[in-house]
């Protein structure tokens, strides 16, 4: 770390300490740079696996699949991994690749502003300055809860939290819950909870699709095994890599296929819900896949015990300790617990980035995010994030995509070493736009966008953003390698030209 003026500079400064910031953070090691910090607004590691810790949060991948390539796990305890044991696992990554002295925990990034002349981006942090040649921005896609404005809300006398802040000091026996939404939080917090509130009233604009969820321990015997024989963990992780693999064709090209898996879920449901009336409450009329298949043994019949109630409409207001929902209904409450998902679309960082053209990322994207291979924007050179659009899983591990976009990464800073000197890479607008023409069209048959649904995958204007429209083989692929055709070479002013680029003013294009 070099200092100027007394503002710290590092060659890349990587934001967030979830899997995509610490996954990073190995791969720069790796590649050899050791010149980088991670900053994290919070007080530990962890990303998603430290934020959320309400009851019974768990991961709906299974663990051997959801987790680093290159850290296998031997011990997983389950099928499935709890939020406990995936914490753990980021504290253990941390700790083995070195990760400790690079951490800034504490430091919230509040703004950051490239600086054409001197290359580079002056980052504020609510722990001070610094400077940073490369920013990669790994704040994650579910990282900022999302409290609807209901009207009344603040006039609540009760207890008001979101699934991703649980408020563990708040005794929730014999309480009046009132549990807002029904997405992958809602369903798991419910059957956690319903045993010791007094009542719970669940508000649910649209029913999920639910599948069973095949959870078990994994026993001793497979653990002994995966430490004798580590080939047997990858085995094991291909297996779950590739049926999901072939799954994706029925998401993205032939949604009818689908069928199938939604009379498996309607028989799921008719098995646990004897009571037509709630059957019916509960029973989707969009396509299985539009939204996010949940999993889940225990929702249905915690759903049907006589201290809940389904209430099938949205909370739209809020009277002193009254809960009035879109049909009317009241519902008295001690304590409301919203699992309304997260600036997904919207993502607050956005705001926070002002490129070189004095623009923030949110107004530059003013019209929907788009990155070029998920990473890159025009006008924000050496900025690329982690998850960023387009990035998104319907049926498989993030940590597959959050990888190849490490692949990415690293060519991108190999290619700066190439061009030599003190350059910078921006997208060109083209190529951001050809880019995702071609995934909005691919989106054009997809579940997501025919199957009748609105999920926080669509933007308000009804533009999906979030999700990869094929396999992660195919996004594998298109990471690989940085094609420099599709990146302006941008020198410091009064800097000469490399050989193979054809020079505007500072700007240069670069000849792959
Ligand atoms: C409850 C839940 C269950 C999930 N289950 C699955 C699943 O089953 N399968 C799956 O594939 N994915 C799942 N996900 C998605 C999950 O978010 C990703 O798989 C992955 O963990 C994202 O990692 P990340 O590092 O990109 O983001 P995060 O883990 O969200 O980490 C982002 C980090 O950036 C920090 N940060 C944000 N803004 C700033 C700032 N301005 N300054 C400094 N630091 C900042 C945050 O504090 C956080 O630590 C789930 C998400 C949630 C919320």
């Amino acid at each position: 770390m070099a200092e100027n003026e007394h503002v710290p500079h590092v060659r890349v400064a990587v934001i967030g300490s979830g899997f995509g910031g610490l996954g990073a953070a190995v791969r720069l090691r790796r590649e050899g740079v050791t010149d980088f910090v991670v900053l994290e607004r919070a007080s530990g590691v962890g990303g998603t696996w430290r934020d959320n810790s309400y009851p019974g949060c768990a991961c709906d991948v299974p663990s051997h699949l959801y987790s680093f390539s290159f850290a296998p796990n031997p011990e997983w305890p389950r099928t499935f991994s709890g939020q406990e044991h995936i914490r753990a696992y980021l504290e253990h990554v941390t700790d083995v690749f070195g990760l400790r002295p690079h951490l800034r925990l504490d430091s919230e990034v509040k703004m950051m502003s490239w600086d054409p002349a001197r290359l580079h981006w002056a980052i504020e942090t609510s722990s001070g300055p610094l400077t940073a040649d490369v920013v990669v921005s790994a704040t994650g896609p579910l990282s900022d809860p999302k409290i609807p404005d209901v009207p009344g809300l603040d006039g609540f006398p009760g207890r008001i939290f979101h699934s991703a802040r649980w408020d563990h000091d708040y005794d929730l026996r014999g309480k009046r819950v009132a549990m807002i939404g029904t997405g992958a939080s809602a369903i798991q917090i419910v059957p956690e909870i319903q045993p010791v509130v007094g009542r719970l009233t669940l508000f649910q604009r649209t029913p999920p699709w639910v599948m069973p969820r095949v959870d078990r321990e994994i026993s001793p015997l497979e653990r002994r095994l995966h430490r004798a024989l580590p080939f047997t963990t990858q085995l094991r992780r291909g297996f779950l890599w590739g049926i999901r693999e072939l799954q994706v064709q029925a998401f993205t090209k032939h949604p009818d296929e689908l069928g199938l898996v939604e009379r498996m879920a309607r028989r799921n449901m008719a098995r646990a819900v004897k009571d037509p009336a709630l059957r019916a409450k509960l029973t989707p009329d969009y396509r299985i896949g539009c939204k996010r298949i949940l999993l889940s043994n225990t929702y249905y019949p915690a759903l049907t015990r006589p201290n809940v109630e389904v209430v099938a409409s949205g909370l739209t207001e809020v009277r002193g300790s009254t809960l009035v929902a879109a049909d009317g209904t009241e519902t008295e409450a001690d304590v409301i617990v919203f699992g309304t998902g997260f600036h997904v679309t919207d993502m607050p960082i956005a705001d926070r980035v002002v490129g070189a053209g004095g623009r923030t990322l949110a107004r530059a994207w003013g019209g929907g995010m788009k990155a070029l291979r998920g990473a890159t924007a025009a006008g924000f050179p050496n900025w690329m994030s982690i998850i960023g659009p387009n990035t998104g899983l319907g049926n498989s591990s993030m940590i597959l995509m959050i990888e190849s976009q490490l692949n990415y990464m690293a060519d991108y800073l190999r290619q700066l070493d190439v061009l030599g000197g003190r350059v910078a890479l921006d997208a060109r607008p083209g190529a951001v736009d050809d880019w995702n023409h071609k995934v909005q069209e691919r989106m054009k048959r997809t579940v997501w966008n025919t199957g009748g649904c609105t999920s926080w995958y669509l933007d308000a204007s009804g533009r999906n953003t979030t999700i990869w429209p094929g396999t992660t083989t195919e996004f594998r692929t298109a990471t690989r390698r940085v094609d420099l055709a599709e990146y302006e070479v941008v020198r410091a002013p009064g800097a000469t030209a490399g050989p193979g680029e054809s020079t505007t003013g500072t700007r240069t294009e670069a000849r792959a």
